[in-house]
């Protein structure tokens, strides 16, 4: 009964969850090596994103658009310093914005083309032939006069927020900002200051408060310009990640939902949480790579078993990820990880650690099903390996709809060949090989079907850690291993 009210109760907060802002960004041109749109376009779109409330499209040849490329969108983030886009693609911008919707700019769209202006061959500004896109300049509610573009030298400055405007309120009144202060434009009368930063003459400032960033109305649309960010590191000012983020919302909607600071790279929600054990062998760092940029897994790193395996771990983590080469670990160190398996959580093995624990007979014959031999043993020859191999694995029969293999298909990685080792008759193999060179299991889970233990042989070095198939197959098993699958 209560789990029936509680689904009833997410329900209606899912339901209650606005829709997502849809942002359409304009970009592909820039004027200097500062202000790299290639750079910068990423980054302020994995900003929005990041917040989840926002659903960024690009475009990098605007000249092209119509009214029919914008009408899905709800507000337009023109990140361009460039030649004109010719006059059906600048009315349907500004009929756009007129109609009721957003447009954002920032920093160095305030000169160039659309405003009017050019760089003189020797320095300097000068008006360019045909006086630019006047409605540019009327939704922005700016112009500069091209003797007087400039700006202090790019300093640490403190910005003064006007916190009754949905942008800016609740947050704090003063931030701290890393960038050029732009100065001496002419603003329209309309427009509403909501930040504004002394430009100290001592430092080659005009001695006044400049405006910093404004609203503007432009028929029935907003606008928002900051004269802030420069490069990456202004931008990556708290005080810009929020007013920025929320100004964009702001533009596309009328509201601010966002809270007064936004952090970025965004921490991941609910992560599944996992410890990568490492020692004993050496790798290429690219291994880290594998762990990068997944929002449903926060990892953290142990160097050795004292270090991994003690009785805490089932509380701190959701799954271990073995890529470590050990001979045996103490009792205690035996018990913890013996523990964590049996209280149901996840271990991925990767590669070499498949010679992990030899002297344990447990680990290697009841909990992971599969013993490469370091040595003969029992019988048993030692197992063969061979460097720089193409080895393609393909999912088992019946299994490639299995959470771990799923959407990787048929893999092939120049990684090590394994042969001669030792498999229990109980795994499940999820993908195997015919490569003569090494023994048909490539990935499989381990002898008992209560626990979430299982093998993959991939991962010697880069091609595998950079292979995107590799990386998926990794964090399928992660999320599986943790209970996750999807
Ligand atoms: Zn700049
Ligand atoms: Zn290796």
């Amino acid at each position: 009964m209560r789990a029936s009210i509680l689904t009833l109760w997410l329900a209606a907060v899912s339901a209650a969850a606005p829709p997502p802002v849809k942002v359409l960004v304009l970009t592909g041109q820039s004027d200097t090596q500062y202000h790299d749109w290639r750079e910068s376009t990423p980054f302020l779109r994995g900003l929005l994103e990041g917040t989840g409330r926002f659903e960024v499209r690009v475009v990098e040849e605007p000249s092209g658009i119509t009214a029919r490329t914008l009408a899905p969108y709800d507000v337009l983030f023109v990140h361009y310093n460039g030649p004109r886009w010719g006059a059906a693609a600048e009315r349907a911008v500004e009929t756009f914005v007129r109609s009721g919707k957003g447009m954002v700019t920032i920093h160095g769209v305030t000169y160039g083309e659309f405003m009017g202006t050019r760089l003189r061959p020797k320095g300097g500004f000068e008006a360019a032939p045909g006086g630019g896109w006047k409605g540019f300049r009327e939704m922005l509610g700016v112009s500069w006069d091209p003797d007087k573009i400039g700006h202090a030298p790019r300093h640490a400055f403190e910005v003064k927020l006007d916190a009754q405007h949905p942008i800016t309120r609740g947050m704090e009144p003063v931030f701290l900002a890393n960038d050029e202060l732009y100065h001496r434009m002419t603003h329209a009368p309309g427009i509403r200051v909501i930040a504004t930063a002394f430009d100290d003459p001592a430092n080659g400032g005009t001695g006044k408060d400049e405006p910093v960033m404004w609203t503007a109305a432009y028929g029935k649309g907003r606008t928002f310009h900051s004269s802030l960010g420069h490069d990456l590191g202004a931008m990556y000012q708290p005080g810009f990640l929020a007013t920025f983020a929320r100004a964009v919302e702001w533009a596309g909607t009328g509201e601010v939902t966002l809270p007064a600071r936004i952090e970025f790279p965004a921490r991941p929600q609910n992560p599944v949480r996992v410890l990568l054990v490492t020692g004993g062998h050496g790798y290429a760092t690219s291994f880290y790579e594998v762990f990068q940029g997944h929002r449903d897994v926060a990892w953290t790193h142990a160097t050795s078993p004292a270090e991994a395996y003690r009785p805490d771990m089932a509380k701190r983590w959701d799954a271990a990820v073995l890529y470590d080469f050990r001979d045996d670990l103490d009792d205690r160190q035996k018990a913890s990880l013996r523990g964590f398996i049996e209280a149901g959580k996840g271990v991925v093995v990767l590669h070499h650690a498949i010679a992990d624990y030899p002297s344990w007979r447990w680990w290697w014959e009841e909990a992971l099903g599969g013993l490469y031999l370091l040595k003969p043993s029992e019988g048993r020859p030692a197992s063969q390996f061979k460097e720089g191999v193409p080895l393609l694995a393909r999912p088992s029969k019946g299994k490639a709809g299995h959470p771990v293999v799923r959407g990787v298909g048929h893999l092939e990685a120049i990684d090590e060949v394994y042969k001669g080792m030792w498999h229990s008759p109980r795994i499940t193999v999820l993908m195997e090989t015919a490569n003569p060179l090494n023994d048909p299991p490539v990935v499989y889970l381990g002898p008992n079907p209560e626990w979430r233990v299982l093998y993959i042989q991939y991962g010697h070095g880069e091609e595998a850690h950079r292979h995107p198939g590799y990386k998926r197959l990794v964090h399928n098993a992660i999320l599986w291993s943790a209970g996750r699958e999807r």
